[in-house]
């Protein structure tokens, strides 16, 4: 049994997307330490990354190529400051030395190789980084960017949770409700309990703090920021002018509110900005914006960062069930894998500050999902825009509703979360390709782009 935790599931990163960006970065990071250790004083003599699928369909859209630039130089998508990323991409692409384990090379973004059309292997997102020594050895590696910035190495483990020996594993909701039944616990406490395998409950709680900090300062950025979204599109920001329509009216419906904030993520997301993937960038507003409204609602009941720490717990352990039992990661399962599985995460949550039984929450995160299952993958121009930052505003609606649909029942209901993250994982492997993330389909097409 594979462990997924709060911390592999929630990981902060840089916009626009976990599988196009962060997950690319992560690798051409992997590849250089690997270069790095092998190296010795040989003298590296040539470079080739090849970049197939999804990620070459759509990579200038979601910035895969100066992530790879990046990461090759050794930096890392949960420490780089987004200024700096964005400046040092811009100088290497104007003929500055990009560094590859302490050599310089002229390399840039035009020496990708590009296969769009092109997939060869486990997943439609792969990288190949290929380096050759002056002593005629090199290194030779494949990765794969499964979702939610999680990536995997051709010939290594899957995932990367240990194996450690967990009070309640689970992979499936069947099990996870049984585990509640058997020792009393919630939900939240089942994962809590997992998590103390690997730390202490003081790391656990200051951590999950801590990447609540950082959605709450993205939403707070979001909330500030005008103008347009970078990419071509001429879309603008309509977040901060939601966000004073609201204050000015006095409104404090929950549903505006969380419309708001999961708009404003998802402008810092597509703005390049500092954002948690949650499980995906592309879906990083949902979760958020459902936890933040909920909060100013007062379903925390006061204590903010136990209702925090309650809802991201409880939201992980759904989100760990998708990523096991299916994909997060819209080239897979198109855009069911990404706002889908986060409106499911979301609705449980939400029930879970509302008081619900773990059935009840279950059956929360089975309509999240329900009501998402078929949604495609179409980004218009390859941005992670349209449609993605209204859908993570409706996506957060649809998590409050389908927790609200939840807790009026007794937990008791036809469709089982099980049953409905199955019939996502064989929806979407019946989704012709142009339905996932290779912009060449659905709205992608249909909408002119000038
Ligand atoms: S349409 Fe959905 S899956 Fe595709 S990039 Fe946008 S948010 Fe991600």
């Amino acid at each position: 049994m594979t462990r997924i935790g709060v911390f592999d599931l929630f990981t902060v990163g840089i916009g626009p997307s976990s599988s196009h960006t962060v997950g690319p970065m992560r690798a051409a990071r992997d590849f250089a330490l690997a270069v790095s250790a092998c190296r010795a004083d040989r003298a590296i003599t040539s470079l080739h990354v090849d970049v197939y699928g999804s990620l070459a369909a759509t990579g200038q859209g979601h910035n895969t190529f100066g992530a790879i630039l990046l990461g090759l130089e050794g930096n890392d998508p949960e420490r780089i400051e987004p200024d700096y990323a964005r400046r040092r991409v811009q100088e290497i692409e104007a003929g500055a030395a990009m560094r590859l384990a302490g050599t310089a090379l002229n390399f840039t973004s035009r020496d990708l190789q590009l296969h769009p059309l092109l997939v060869r292997g486990a997943h439609a997102n792969e990288l190949r980084f290929r380096v050759s020594f002056d002593s005629g050895a090199g290194v030779d590696e494949t990765y794969y960017s499964v979702g939610g910035g999680f990536i995997e190495k051709s010939g290594s483990p899957a995932l990367p949770g240990s194996h450690a020996e967990e009070p309640f594993p689970f992979d499936s909701a069947a099990e996870l409700l049984a585990h509640c039944t058997e020792s009393g616990l919630s939900i939240a406490e089942i994962m809590l309990a997992n998590e103390k395998s690997q730390r202490s409950t003081a790391e656990v709680r200051s951590g999950v703090l801590g990447l609540w900090t950082t959605m709450r300062e993205c939403i707070d950025a979001g909330f500030r920021a005008t103008g347009f979204l970078p990419g071509g599109l001429q879309v603008p920001r309509r977040a901060a002018g939601i966000v004073t329509g609201l204050r000015d009216s006095g409104q404090t419906s929950e549903l505006e509110w969380a419309t708001a904030a999961a708009m404003a993520v998802n402008e810092e997301n597509a703005a390049g900005g500092r954002v948690v993937t949650a499980p995906t960038n592309g879906a990083a507003g949902i979760i958020p914006a459902v936890l933040f409204s909920a909060l100013r609602a007062n379903h925390g009941r006061g204590d903010d960062a136990s209702a925090v720490i309650e809802f991201l717990l409880t939201a992980t352990a759904i989100g760990t069930l998708y990523k096991k039992r299916a994909s997060i990661s819209g080239a897979d399962l198109g855009c069911q894998g990404e706002v889908g599985s986060a409106c499911s995460m979301a609705a449980a949550g939400y029930a879970a500050l509302s008081g619900g039984t773990p059935e009840q929450i279950e059956n929360a995160a089975e309509i999240g999902m329900e009501h998402n299952l078929g949604l495609t993958c179409d980004p218009v121009g390859g941005l992670v825009q349209i449609p993605c930052i209204e859908r993570n505003g409706m996506g957060a609606v649809t998590a409050i509703h389908a927790a609200r649909v939840a807790l009026h029942g007794n937990g008791s209901h036809h469709v089982s979360l099980d049953a409905v993250i199955e019939t996502m994982r064989i929806t979407g492997a019946d989704m012709d390709a142009k339905y996932r993330e290779t912009s060449r389909g659905g709205l992608a097409v249909t909408v002119a782009q000038c």
